[in-house]
């Protein structure tokens, strides 16, 4: 089966016609050249046995080097092994093929909730993209080896949940071409604001499918997707209400070049581009897509998401690729890391009962809004720093509570207390059950002394929810001071 594989492969690679240097912008242009269904046709088949000898030559040295899908699960299962403390395997669905979409999830406390922002990275969308699968095994050993000696690894391995999807599209991959085994390009398979072309649920391809539920499920506060063919940051909006191209910035794009940034000026070359200033470009400006996934992320998955474009070449010899990495590693530690170095982050709570609520913030004047979590209501609202923001906290009946923050370099920790619209009858009681740390002992506790001096237990419970409560917010507190945080406030 792997040598079947590993020999289509290679005979689908030396079909292929794909220009190495394609860029993301070149697509259009370059598309029928480089679809591979084309190039399945009898002046293509012609033209590979004439020059059979040299052009195998060619692909098969493109190839070497690479994983094979077989090798990629290989690593990522001996990554898990390795560092079984600081990380987890699981799979978010199966391609058209069957290949299972493995992701490695990358924290202290891999699986488990926590009051920490949540990053992707999904490398791959493109099956003749190979580049970022690469480097994001790089990245998750480098995390691996370098967790508590390097301040930047303990800090994301401590304070994010870093997942990595190395690759979205294996079909593609092991085919050789952009799309994937049915020929979709999935970054043009997702719903879309302008084009209503994507809104068919059941027709949408199983790896677009599969992000869209991950998305759903955990609650991303960013990511980024790595292209190659061009070398810059770009961010949405990815399309225009008329499909010219223009510069067509969404609600936070004051955030988004300030993200975009993080990555080209942390990056060896890429903010010296000559063809995009500062080595960032809103999408539509470079030329508007439609079903993109960046767009989508941002609208629906209150995912700040960037498109990575790492490489000029989409598929070099692969012996540049730790050069690649080397040029790549900071921009991608520091994207990840900027979720905790930058931005408001809180809980929401009721002042009723001190339980956390999963409310909602936005900022005023940024028509957008960012969810709390429903287990602890935390939030994570990434902002360009060196401005003055009114942050709102609002829940459902509950009086929204407003605040002004000035946000600096580094983050601001701002909780939020809201009051009950009206009384809310047994909420003390409420908070005991409610109650995040061991609330199932403390209810078997509740029910053993029913009915027995009920007045005293009653204030028993009472200080011990307190208790609770302020267990919990001392942990938070030290989790942000690690982070860097420079103050807490609480209103
Ligand atoms: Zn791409």
């Amino acid at each position: 089966m792997n040598l079947m594989q590993n020999l289509l492969f290679s005979l689908l690679i030396l079909a292929s016609t794909i220009p190495s240097s394609l860029a993301k912008g070149a697509f259009k242009k370059s598309l029928a050249s480089s679809d591979f269904s084309n190039a399945s046709n009898a002046s293509s088949a012609r033209h590979l046995l004439e020059d059979n000898d040299s052009r195998a030559k060619r692909r098969v040295d493109l190839v070497q080097g690479y994983m094979t899908n077989d090798d990629l699960e290989r690593a990522m299962k001996e990554f898990v092994q390795r560092c079984s403390n600081i990380s987890r395997m699981y799979s978010i669905g199966k391609s058209v093929n069957g290949v299972p979409l493995w992701v490695i999830e990358i924290s202290d406390k891999p699986g488990e909730e926590e009051t920490e922002p949540a990053f992707k990275y999904i490398g791959n969308v493109h099956g003749d993209e190979p580049v970022g699968r690469e480097l994001l095994i790089f990245l998750a050993n480098w995390l691996c080896d370098n967790h508590l000696k390097d301040p930047l690894a303990t800090l994301i391995v401590e304070n994010v949940h870093l997942h990595i999807l190395p690759s979205m599209n294996p079909d593609g991959y092991s085919l050789g071409k952009r799309g994937n085994a049915n020929n979709i390009d999935l970054n043009r398979d997702f719903p879309d604001q302008f084009v209503f072309l994507n809104d068919d649920e059941d027709s949408r391809q199983p790896e677009t499918r599969a992000i869209m539920d991950w998305a759903r499920d955990i609650r991303f506060t960013a990511s980024a997707t790595l292209h190659g063919g061009a070398l810059v940051a770009n961010y949405p909006w990815d399309g225009t209400r008329d499909k010219r191209t223009y510069y067509y910035g969404c609600p936070d794009d004051d955030t988004f070049q300030f993200m975009s940034s993080i990555y080209s000026h942390s990056h060896y070359n890429m903010s010296l581009s000559k063809e995009f200033p500062g080595g960032i470009t809103n999408g539509a400006a470079w030329y508007p897509l439609y079903g993109g996934m960046q767009d989508w992320n941002y609208i629906h998955a209150g995912c700040f998401e960037l498109t990575l474009e790492v490489s000029d070449d989409k598929w070099p010899n692969a012996s540049e690729l730790p050069i690649i990495w080397k040029y790549n590693k900071m921009s991608m530690l520091n994207l990840v890391a900027s979720l905790v170095k930058t931005g408001v982050h809180g809980r929401i709570y009721s002042s009723g009962d001190g339980r956390p609520l999963p409310g909602f913030i936005t900022v005023s004047g940024i028509n957008y809004t960012v969810r709390a979590g429903k287990a602890f209501a935390d939030y994570h609202r990434l902002l360009a720093p060196r401005d003055k923001y009114e942050v709102v906290a609002t829940m459902p009946g509950y009086k929204s509570k407003n605040t002004t923050i000035w946000l600096d370099e580094g983050p601001v920790t701002l909780d939020f207390v809201l009051d009950p619209e009206g009384s809310i009858k047994g909420s003390i009681l409420q908070n005991v059950y409610d109650c995040n740390c061991n609330s199932k002992s403390k209810l078997e506790f509740v029910q053993f002394f029913g009915g027995v001096h009920l007045e005293v237990y009653f204030v028993f419970i009472v200080i011990l929810g307190f208790l609770c409560l302020l267990f919990q917010r001392r942990v938070k507190v030290k989790n942000r001071q690690a982070a860097g945080a420079k103050r807490t406030v609480v209103v």
